[in-house]
Order: C-alpha cells, then sequence, then structure tokens
C-alpha cells in the first residue's frame, strides 16, 4: 500500500464535528490526534467536542426530529439504499481507513465493510414494513388500533473494535425508524465514523437527522445529553461498567435503552464434532479481528478424548500465522489497540501460567514498534485462573478439558456474562440440547462466527439488552400506542 495513497485518503476524511448537516470545528477550537496502532504514530488531528458542541448536536437533532419522523418510510428507506450504494463505492477506501485506524488486517476490514453495509441494505428493506394491527376488542363493542411512531432523539455510542459495523448496526434502524440521532463513535477510531457521515450527507440524508460528535471528555459530554430530557434513547455498544454507569444515568430520563456489552464466549468442542470443522471454527471465533470482538471465543472446552488432538492442530495453525501491519500483504494477525490491549493479554497469560496452564505457542507482546501481542495458545487452563472470567480481547487461545455433558455446560455457563456461545457436534440430538441448555443469546452450531445483519444480535445477563439486526432491530427505536376506538356499527 503506498504511502501517497494512505496520505490522500487521510487528507479527504473529514476532521470536524457533523451538526446539523455542516461540518465544522469544536467550538474551544481543540483537536485530538488519532494514532495508527502498528506504529503508534498519530495520523490524524480531529475536533474535539465540548459539552456545548455536545448539546448543538442534540439541538440539531430535536429540530430536524419532526419532519424526519413524517417523512414516507419508503423515503427513508432509499436514503439508506444510497447510503449502501455509495459505501459499496467507497468500500476500498473505508477498509483502508478501518486498518489504519484499527489495526485489522485489510482483508478483515474488507469483510466489516461487507458485514456493516448490510445493516444499511437491510433496514433499507425494514423501514416500509413498520406495522401496526387492527381488530375487534374480544367484547366486541370497539376496535383496537395498534401503531408504531419513532422513540425520538438518540444518543448512539460506538466502541473501536468494529468502527464501520458498529455505527452502521446502530444509525440504520435509528432511521429506518424515523428517529434523528447523535453518534459519539470510540475517540480512538473515529475516522471511519466521519467518513460514513459523509457517505449519508452524500446520499441526500436531510440536515440534522445524523450528527456526529467526537471527543475526548466523553464523560461530560455524555453526561450533558443523557440529562438533556429531549433525549428519548440511549444505544450503546462497549464495555459491561460504562454500561451499567448509562444505564444509570438513563434512569433518570426513563430512557429507553439498547446495551451490546461484553462477552466470555464459551467454545464447547465435543468427542463426536468434526474436529477439521471445529478448529477451522476455533481459528475464526478466535483469532478474527485480533482476537477484539464481543462474541470472540473467551474459553474453549474440549472433550478429553480430544483435546490434545485438538490443541495440536490448533497450535500448528497459530504457529503459521504473519504479524505484520494489517495492509501488508499476507498479514493475519494485526496489532492491538493499545498498550493497555497488551498488557491485559500479557497479564491474564501471565496468571494462567502461574496457576499451572501450559504454554503452547506465543504468550509475549512482540519486540517491535506498535502494539503487537503473539498469538498465544494455552492448554490445561486451571479453575480460578483469571482468563476464564474476564473477556481477553486479544489473541490469546485457552483451553479446559472436560468429560461428560453436563459438565461441559456447568463450565460454559459458569460466567456472569451469555453473549455468545459455540459448540461442535455432530450428534444433533445434543446440539438441539445445547440449544436449551447454554446461556447465550446466540449461538453457532458447527460455525465459528455468527454476525449477520438479518439476524438478531445481542446477549443475555450481563452482555446486555435488546437486539440489533434482524426483524427485532427496528423495534428498538420504536415504541408503541393502543388506541381504543368506538364499535363503527354501533
Ligand atoms: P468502552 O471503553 O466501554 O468504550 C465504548 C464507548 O463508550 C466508546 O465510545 C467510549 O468513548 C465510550 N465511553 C467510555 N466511557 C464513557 C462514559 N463514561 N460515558 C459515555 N460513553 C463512554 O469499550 P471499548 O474498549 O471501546 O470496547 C470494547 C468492549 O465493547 C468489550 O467489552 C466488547 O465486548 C464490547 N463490545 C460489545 C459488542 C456487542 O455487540 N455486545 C460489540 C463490540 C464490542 P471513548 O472512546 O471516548 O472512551
Amino acid at each position: 500500500m503506498s504511502e501517497t495513497r494512505e496520505a490522500d485518503l487521510l487528507s479527504s476524511v473529514p476532521d470536524g464535528l457533523f451538526v446539523g448537516g455542516a461540518w465544522r470545528p469544536a467550538s474551544e477550537g481543540k483537536t485530538f490526534g488519532v494514532a495508527d496502532p502498528s506504529t503508534g504514530e498519530t495520523v490524524k488531528e480531529i475536533a474535539d467536542a465540548s459539552v456545548a458542541d455536545g448539546v448543538a448536536a442534540l439541538d440539531a437533532a430535536c429540530s430536524a426530529a419532526d419532519e424526519w419522523a413524517a417523512t414516507p418510510a419508503r423515503t427513508r428507506g432509499e436514503i439508506l439504499r444510497k447510503a449502501f450504494d455509495l459505501l459499496q463505492e467507497r468500500a476500498d477506501d473505508v477498509a483502508l481507513l478501518m486498518t489504519i485506524e484499527m489495526g485489522k488486517p485489510l482483508a478483515e476490514s474488507r469483510g466489516e465493510v461487507t458485514y456493516g453495509g448490510e445493516f444499511l441494505r437491510w433496514f433499507a428493506e425494514e423501514a416500509p414494513r413498520i406495522q401496526g394491527r387492527y381488530g375487534a376488542n374480544p367484547e366486541g363493542t370497539g376496535r383496537i388500533v395498534v401503531s408504531q411512531h419513532p422513540v425520538g432523539p438518540c444518543y448512539l455510542i460506538t466502541p473501536w473494535n468494529f468502527p464501520l459495523a458498529m455505527a452502521t448496526r446502530k444509525i440504520a434502524p435509528a432511521l429506518a425508524a424515523g428517529c434523528t440521532v447523535v453518534l459519539k463513535p470510540a475517540s480512538l477510531t473515529p475516522l471511519t465514523t466521519l467518513f460514513v457521515a459523509q457517505i449519508f450527507a452524500d446520499a441526500g440524508l436531510p440536515d440534522g437527522v445524523l450528527n456526529v460528535v467526537t471527543t475526548t471528555s466523553t464523560g461530560p459530554v455524555s453526561e450533558a445529553i443523557l440529562s438533556d430530557p429531549r433525549l428519548r434513547k440511549v444505544s450503546f455498544t462497549g464495555s459491561t461498567p460504562v454500561g451499567q454507569k448509562l444505564l444509570a444515568q438513563a434512569a433518570d430520563g426513563v430512557l429507553r435503552t439498547s446495551m451490546e456489552l461484553g462477552g466470555n464466549a464459551p467454545f464447547v468442542v465435543f468427542d463426536d464434532a468434526d474436529l477439521d470443522k471445529a478448529v477451522d471454527g476455533a481459528i475464526a471465533a478466535k483469532f478474527r479481528n485480533i482476537g477484539q470482538a464481543c462474541t470472540a471465543a473467551n474459553r474453549f472446552i474440549v472433550h478429553r478424548s480430544v483435546v490434545e488432538e485438538f490443541t495440536r492442530r490448533v497450535t500448528e495453525r497459530v504457529e503459521s500465522f504473519t504479524t505484520g501491519r494489517g495492509t501488508e500483504d499476507g498479514v493475519t494477525i494485526g496489532p492491538l489497540i493499545d498498550d493497555r490491549a497488551v498488557a491485559k493479554a500479557s497479564s491474564l497469560v501471565t496468571d494462567a501460567v502461574e496457576r499451572g496452564a501450559t504454554l503452547r505457542t506465543g504468550g509475549e507482546a512482540l519486540d517491535r514498534p506498535g502494539t503487537y501481542f503473539a498469538a498465544t495458545v494455552l492448554d490445561d487452563v486451571q479453575p480460578g485462573s483469571e482468563i476464564l472470567r474476564e473477556e481477553i480481547f486479544g489473541p490469546v487461545l485457552a483451553i479446559v478439558p472436560f468429560d461428560d455433558e453436563d459438565e461441559a455446560v456447568r463450565l460454559a455457563n459458569d460466567t456472569e456474562y451469555g453473549l455468545v456461545s459455540y459448540v461442535y457436534t455432530e450428534n444433533l440430538a445434543r446440539g438441539q440440547r445445547m440449544i436449551e441448555r447454554l446461556a447465550t443469546g446466540m449461538m453457532g452450531l458447527n460455525m465459528g462466527v455468527v454476525s449477520n445483519a438479518a439476524a438478531p444480535f445481542g446477549g443475555w445477563k450481563m452482555s446486555g439488552l435488546g437486539r440489533e439486526g434482524g426483524a427485532e432491530g427496528i423495534h428498538e427505536y420504536l415504541q408503541t400506542k393502543y388506541t381504543l376506538t368506538p364499535d363503527p356499527f354501533a
């Protein structure tokens, strides 16, 4: 990838706040730098919003709300579809941008463009299908009318790990439902969101429907928006502790909330699994996004009779990975997002080894510029190890053996999280039992990646509230009204 191509792309990305359909600098003139995690170097300075800027973005969303809610659903859908088409035309640019600011290999960024784009297309199609119902009340003395209405202005907060898809997964259903929004991307990876805002402007989205504020004053800006009585909803994707804080703040205004929080996914391999499929699935479920996915498999729970063979094969695959900057040909593992992520992976591995796990490969930070951690396999991880309780968010595959199905279920469910689970078995009845016994909002049965715009994504327990995608996703942004009308024949 040529340096000129990257420099041209970076200079084409807006560096302001997107408020009321216009790009503007932060009111106090402040900026902050966005770094490339493969080098640690700042690649662009962008506007650093103040509290006043955040409130101005909400003002713009509120001014545009009535008109957007009254815009025909077909028109809203057509704008989303136009944004989808523009995203496809600019796919190479947005993929490169994601790799620069977040670090994932270019092939994975391209995959995210496909996945993230699908939310625009899916909700373009869902907008005209918002439906109500009409029926007689049981006494026959009146008619019940049920209708759906946009919830109103929304505040959307996204994380850094999927800079495109986490934004489109919220923007698309909100706009389809007729809501206007203020979006605050992660301060580590805001450039992709700014790029997407320009796509929406070019797609003809009316001013004020989508507003983007980038800031390092995240807490104060968010608090001001959340405590404003005009706001009606907050949708958040990120860590469970921040989600809990936002839920508490949302309580004052009785805001609608959607929370996509942390995970600690079990990946269960039974003795009757097809090991080829299980190993392929394990590599995808663990190392996609350099392990930095809420859906990343965190605990590999493998039947004792196949654990050695499984471990040998995944270790062989991991040792064949190529680590480097995501733009380089053949790279399969990029850098972690920052120093904190490297320190966390390192301390989880150290703790597991001190408690008796065997280190098969990797296990340490790489001695090179950027924030790299070696792809790692640990087996025989002991109960009580932190790595079984904490979300790893890094390229570390931790294996625990089990002896029977009940034990596998107990180990898999032994977590406060409940986002996703993965099960490998060739026994249909066992697979069906796992669907009923594992306490997660999603499951991959002989599948290592489950994300799909047409499916309801979301967790149980401390992994969150609500669903994104699927037929369910638009309802997060709709509120129901029931109207009783007289019997028209009386
Ligand atoms: P994070 O620290 O919780 O940050 C997520 C977002 O919240 C960022 O935009 C961040 O802004 C913002 N934020 C932080 N403190 C805030 C506050 N006091 N008020 C309002 N907003 C605040 O999480 P992360 O490290 O970026 O992302 C990793 C986490 O996201 C993992 O736990 C992962 O499992 C989860 N995740 C979940 C899903 C899902 O669908 N369930 C998907 C992807 C990721 P700043 O960047 O400015 O701090």
